[in-house]
């Protein structure tokens, strides 16, 4: 079980579990360090070209360390050229052929993922964990209730989250056997509430760092909606090392929607956050217009920076004030707010403007002189 720790977040005390730290390649998981966000490319791995240049996107939306699929031989051979082309951590996924891990970790992947339903022969694993530790890569348990052991099922009925726990402890068992313990642990179900019991019960008994996610969640907005409830519910708990939001959808909406969920529990704070309200009989300015355009204006921001757009003066003038800048609409006008004052009437008609030049200022200004972006 890992060592409870208070961090202080904006002011907030938060509890992290002090996970055991892993290096994946430049990126540390676990140990207290910040969670990170992961993705999987979904182009063919060999295809190498079409490869790089969705990590390339991946990397510029904020994903630190990538995934890709190894199913056969010409993608294993494609590893390395990939990795030669990419700043990021790489991780083979791997399934069912022992050989296919063996040739990845040649190709000088940074972190290997299998899952322990898949490569049942200890012998086999056991030739992959020693090179593994020679080259120092780490590996990552992936135990999806999906592939369970036939045995496991039939102990537990089912796979539940104690079946899932019981898997990775009995793979964790055998690395260990062999000296290893670079590990990190998924314990992933398309049922939110396993996945969520399965990883806290799974905190109660190991130090190992873990990689959240639902499975196959699905497609936006459902897929996000699960992965939020299960992968934030982890997190509030204060277990949970790394992230991956799985999405029927471009996986660049992943790195989006993880960040959107390191967001909303505390663990970032980088970007814009919008405050804005779900309007009303009250509102008198055109407020979803108002958001979508300070929005999409606002996007290139990476500075912490909370802006509100609030349809009245009911809740308008309090969130206003509580955030970076801000307005209260009233009829065709607004007032605006900056760090708490209120600064003067503006038409309806030049709050986007406005807004977006004075978040670019205090952008400018928090760059001059940085925040901890990444605070836990
Ligand atoms: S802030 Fe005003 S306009 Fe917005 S939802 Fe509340 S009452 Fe309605």
């Amino acid at each position: 079980m890992a060592t409870k720790v208070l961090k202080e977040m904006d002011g907030r005390l938060i509890t992290r579990d002090q996970t055991r730290p892993v290096w994946v390649g430049k990126v540390q998981i676990g140990g207290g360090a910040p969670v990170s966000i992961q993705s999987m490319t979904i182009t063919k791995t060999h295809d190498v070209e079409a490869t790089v240049e969705q990590i390339h996107r991946l990397e510029q939306a904020g994903c630190e360390i990538v995934r890709v699929a190894v199913p056969h031989k010409e993608d294993a051979l494609a590893l390395k050229a990939i990795k030669e082309q990419i700043s990021i951590p790489l991780v083979a996924d791997i399934h069912f052929d022992y050989r296919l891990a063996l040739m990845a970790l040649e190709a000088g992947v940074d972190k290997i993922r299998w899952n322990p339903g898949n490569i049942r022969d200890p012998d086999k694993v056991e030739r992959i964990v020693k090179e593994a530790k020679e080259r120092k890569v780490p590996i990552r348990i992936g135990v999806n209730a999906g592939s369970l052991d036939p045995d496991l099922l039939m102990k537990y009925g089912g796979p539940t989250p104690e079946a899932m726990v019981e898997s990775a402890a009995k793979e964790i068992g055998l690395l260990e056997k062999w000296g290893f313990e670079d590990i990190v642990v998924s314990l992933k179900s398309s049922d939110v509430m396993d996945m969520i019991q399965a990883y806290l019960l799974f905190a109660q008994r190991f130090a190992y760092p873990t990689h959240l996610g639902v499975t196959e969640a699905g497609p936006l907005p459902e897929g996000l909606v699960a992965s939020a409830i299960g992968i934030g519910t982890v997190l509030a708990h204060g277990v949970g090392d790394t992230i991956r939001v799985s999405l029927s959808a471009d996986p660049v909406e992943e790195v989006h929607a993880a960040k959107m969920i390191l967001r909303s529990v505390g663990l970032r704070r980088e970007g814009v956050r919008i405050i804005a309200c779900p309007s009303c009989g009250r509102c008198e300015v055109d407020l979803f217009e108002l958001v979508e355009q300070v929005k999409a204006r606002t996007q290139h921001i990476v500075e912490p920076l909370d802006i509100a757009v609030m349809g009245c003066v009911v809740n308008g003038p309090g969130e206003a004030r509580i955030a970076d800048l801000g307005i209260a609409a009233g009829r065709g006008k607004a007032a605006l707010f900056v760090e708490g004052e209120v600064v003067g009437t503006i038409k309806e008609g030049d709050v986007v403007g406005a807004l977006v030049e004075l978040a670019e200022k205090i952008a400018e200004k928090r760059r001059q002189s940085p925040d901890d972006r990444f605070e836990q």
